[in-house]
């Protein structure tokens, strides 16, 4: 994937991540403050929950975004931050937003199983 592509996939997405984002906190402000008994009390909490979880989720990924557009500009895009080596081209058509290559990325997810335990 050419950096140019990657920049245009990454601003749309966040973009719309930006929108959701904001329909997410907006459900709760137009949610009417009282609850006629304590199921629906709950069932609100419930939805609160996931809504902010999803609100969490985007915003995390709005990071990942804007740490990739900067090494679009920086002209480091495509370049494994750990060992300096070209990603693959098919793992950047997957995840535009990989910072490592997929030796790297696999090392990295077995030391985190070994030491989660
Ligand atoms: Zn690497």
């Amino acid at each position: 994937m050419q950096p140019n592509e990657a920049r245009e996939i990454a601003l749309r997405e966040y973009k719309n991540n930006e929108q959701t984002i904001r329909e997410l906190r907006n459900e709760f402000t137009n949610t009417p403050g009282f609850a006629s008994d304590e199921g629906e009390v709950s069932t609100f909490e419930q939805m609160r929950a996931v809504n902010t979880a999803r609100i969490n989720n985007l915003t995390a990924r709005q990071f990942d975004i804007k740490a990739t557009l900067k090494r679009i500009a920086e002209d480091e895009f495509g370049w494994c931050e750990k060992c300096g080596a070209e990603i693959e081209a098919e793992r950047l058509e997957t995840v535009f937003t990989a910072e490592n290559c997929s030796t790297c990325s696999d090392l990295q997810y077995h030391k985190d199983r070994h030491f989660a335990q």
